[in-house]
């Protein structure tokens, strides 16, 4: 009986560990690819505006998505459990920076974050990433207007 139970619980921890192997970080969801930062191939150059969802101020251009880590979209979780969908940018000129920047449950390794409310309503629209070479916005998809087909 007790050799079955070890066997079994070995077979058990290999599929975990196989599990943790494909989301080596349960807080982050490993990208297709693993291209880094790149502008988005955007042939027509649509200068759509993205707004804030709260207030409609202007918040960036849809031509500043931005892939970071193979990805323009991502899912997060939060210390304390709360999901995040959120949208990657070059700029965001419509956000005002709020914090001391800190790499504290940084979900991007290598940047740390600062808050990104917006400058017109002073909502909490996500995050700015900076890291030695670049910097980004990581803004919650749920926040914003005109963001259109998700890609
Ligand atoms: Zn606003």
């Amino acid at each position: 009986m007790i050799s079955n139970n070890r066997l079994f619980l070995k077979a058990k921890s290999k599929t975990i560990v196989g599990f943790k192997n494909r989301f080596p970080n349960k807080f982050y969801i490993q990208p297709k690819t693993q291209e880094n930062t790149k502008t988005l191939e955007n042939t027509e150059k649509k200068k759509e505006q993205i707004i804030c969802k709260f207030c409609g101020h202007h918040i960036t251009l849809s031509q500043d998505k931005i892939y970071i880590n193979g990805q323009h979209q991502h899912v997060f979780m939060n210390p304390v459990g709360v999901v995040y969908e959120i949208v990657c940018f070059s700029s965001a000129n419509g956000c005002v920076q709020k914090g001391s920047p800190t790499i504290n449950y940084s979900w991007f390794r290598g940047y740390s974050w600062r808050f990104a409310l917006c400058s017109g309503c002073f909502n909490h629209l996500g995050w700015f990433y900076q890291s030695v070479h670049d910097s980004f916005y990581g803004l919650i998809y749920n926040h914003l207007s005109n963001l259109g087909v998700r890609s």
